[in-house]
């Protein structure tokens, strides 16, 4: 394991529209069966189940994980299961979700400023989305 994981967390939004009901499963099995991953790439990641913003366990928070090319060895992912080029994660969404990304930060001694956009390491990414602020997610950290 190298010394600097996890040293950052990388913010990412799933570009499928959220079906109400578990996604989670799906981008898993897309993840094993078509990316030939081990398991789903992220470690945590948050959608809405009927009413409710559940979050889903991906890889084990002390694995390196998939998600971002080049800092995989180095972060955290979480995902926004929804596509936040159309329209802005809901305030409760980002509130629900950052309970977890507050836990990484004080489990793994990461500071605010390493908290990142995917597209921060890819450019012709737009991920977690054009409408995602990340300012707004860390009002709740
Ligand atoms: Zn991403």
């Amino acid at each position: 394991m190298p010394s600097d994981f996890p040293t950052k967390i990388i913010i990412h939004h799933s570009l499928t529209k959220d079906s109400g009901t578990v996604s989670w499963g799906a981008i898993r099995r897309w993840h094993v069966e078509h990316e030939g991953w081990e398991d789903i790439g992220y470690h945590t990641g948050i959608e809405l189940v009927y009413t409710e913003y559940e979050m889903f366990m991906g890889r084990v928070w002390d694995k390196i994980g998939a998600h971002t090319r080049g800092q995989n060895d180095k972060s955290l992912g979480f995902i926004f299961v929804g596509n936040y080029d159309l329209e802005p994660p809901p305030k409760k969404m980002l509130e629900v979700g950052a309970r977890v990304i507050a836990l990484w930060m004080r489990l793994f001694n990461i500071p605010r400023d390493n908290i990142y956009r995917h597209s921060d390491f890819a450019s012709y990414k737009s991920c977690p989305g054009t409408e995602f602020d990340l300012e707004e997610l860390k009002k709740w950290l």
